[in-house]
């Protein structure tokens, strides 16, 4: 590891006179800014963050580190809950300014850039009626998910995202440039397939995709239970989804209800059992497929609907604000799958639709802060291009039980707390 007594003899002039990006250094006032990552909680001093624009930055800084024996980190859309895109003493190769796109509609393929977000993915083949398996937010970067597995809505009818991998471009720990797929280097492409970020700095992915709905347009979004209904809803759902075609999936979970439109005001903050279905076959065939979740229980809030399939990727973007804090635990099966995302309201860069809400709460609340902590302005990231005004309308329908007004309440009710025990 680099000292910081070490750090002050590294030549960065060299390396920032062959980029094209630019070298962040801690002395730059946009130091704590650049380093910062989605998960609030992750407080690492890299020595410098290098914002790569092109292949050729990416093989600059990968030259650089090694002759200067520099750990070195790679960052794509920086959701890793581990913060595993960013390391204290080391060099930063933040990816996050490449985000081209190109889609072959005719050989239904699409190359998608290393920094790409799944956001940035979902618009570019949206516009053809396509997509390929990703997650269900549409700020997580491409790369971590996809070197990790992946899973979102459409796994259940073409697999997981790494399924759907045909190349993947990588610059090696030498420097070299090699494009990993069935047709070469073919160990490197297997073990990109779910191994992680460890095997190079890859550059540019291609996937398959696939139609989804009609022309793109899926029937989609949450239904709400009230949580007394909880164990019933979980147990139903279980019993459900193995019988359910493969072009309708959900992920279950508890949640607050956003504060904000297009959800009905009465439910506001009221937290809920929550089931977000996606159909993606034939419209023809919704009624008869939905027919068993229109009609179970005693929703609280029905909100299918037909959508584009863009649009319902990045409709909970704005409930998944970087500088959340968030811990997180997962299975292999996903059967039992947990993660927590914790509301501080101590940062402005997190949920801003709760902490407009909560800022009674946000005044007295004591402020965590570690010794050597920086101060941090709001990320430049922040509501950047996969997220979305959440614009997406839900009807209101089959509300009941309308909560009262949480803005009374001591504690911030409005945090969004998904336990996401599944998905399918
Ligand atoms: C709000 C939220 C929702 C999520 N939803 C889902 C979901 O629906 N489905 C799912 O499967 N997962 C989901 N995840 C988990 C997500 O897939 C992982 O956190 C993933 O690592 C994020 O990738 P990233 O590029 O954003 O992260 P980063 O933190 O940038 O990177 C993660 C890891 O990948 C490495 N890496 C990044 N870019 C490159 C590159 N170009 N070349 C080589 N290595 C690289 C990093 O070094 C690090 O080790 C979610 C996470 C969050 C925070």
């Amino acid at each position: 590891m680099t000292t910081t007594a070490a750090r002050a003899t590294v030549p960065w002039t060299d390396l920032a006179a062959v980029l094209r990006g630019r070298i962040v250094l801690p002395a730059d006032p946009d130091y704590d800014t650049v380093r910062a990552v989605y998960n609030g909680m992750i407080d690492k001093q890299p020595a410098a963050i290098a914002q790569c624009r092109d292949v050729a930055d990416v093989i600059a800084g990968v030259d650089f580190a090694r002759e200067n024996g520099l750990t070195l980190a790679v960052r794509g859309g920086g959701h890793h809950a581990a913060g595993l895109g960013v390391t204290d003493d080391a060099l930063v190769l933040d990816l996050s300014s490449m985000r081209g796109t190109r889609v072959d509609p005719e050989q239904r393929i699409v190359v998608a850039d290393g920094g790409c977000t799944w956001g940035d993915v979902d618009h570019a083949t949206a516009a053809f009626g396509l997509a390929t398996p990703s997650g269900i937010v549409g700020t997580t970067g491409v790369a971590g998910l996809t070197l990790g597995g992946g899973t979102g809505y459409l796994t259940r009818r073409y697999g997981m995202t790494v399924d759907n991998l045909l190349a993947a471009d990588v610059v090696l720990a030498d420097g070299s440039f090699v494009t990993a797929s069935e047709d070469g280097h073919r160990d490197l492409f297997w073990a990109l397939r779910g191994g992680g970020g460890n095997f190079g700095v890859v550059t540019s992915f291609t996937f398959r995709c696939h139609p989804v709905g009609d022309a793109g347009t899926i029937i989609g979004g949450p239904v709400f239970y009230a949580l007394d209904d909880l164990g019933e809803v979980m147990r139903w759902y279980r019993e459900l989804l193995p019988s359910l075609p493969v072009e309708l999936s959900g992920w279950i979970g508890i949640m607050a209800v956003p504060p904000a439109p297009p959800f009905p005001e009465e439910l506001w903050g009221r937290t809920v059992c929550g089931i977000v279905w996606c159909y993606t076959g034939p419209g023809d065939r919704a009624d008869e497929v939905l027919e068993p979740i229109r009609t179970f229980g005693s929703p609280l809030l029905v909100g299918l609907q037909p959508m584009p399939y863009a649009a319902l990727q990045s409709v909970f973007d704005p409930l998944f604000r970087p500088g959340c804090s968030g811990t997180g635990r997962a299975t292999s099966s996903g059967r039992s799958a947990t993660s927590r995302s914790r509301c501080t309201g101590a940062s402005p860069r997190c949920c801003p639709a709760v902490s407009r809400r909560c800022t009674s709460t946000r005044s007295t609340a004591p402020r965590r802060r570690s010794p050597r902590t920086r101060r941090r302005s709001p990320t430049a990231t922040e509501g950047g291009p996969g997220s979305s005004s959440g614009s997406t309308p839900i009807p209101r329908t089959r509300t009941r039980s309308p909560a009262g007004p949480a803005t009374t309440r001591r504690r911030c009710t409005r945090t969004p707390r998904v336990a996401r025990t599944s998905t399918s």
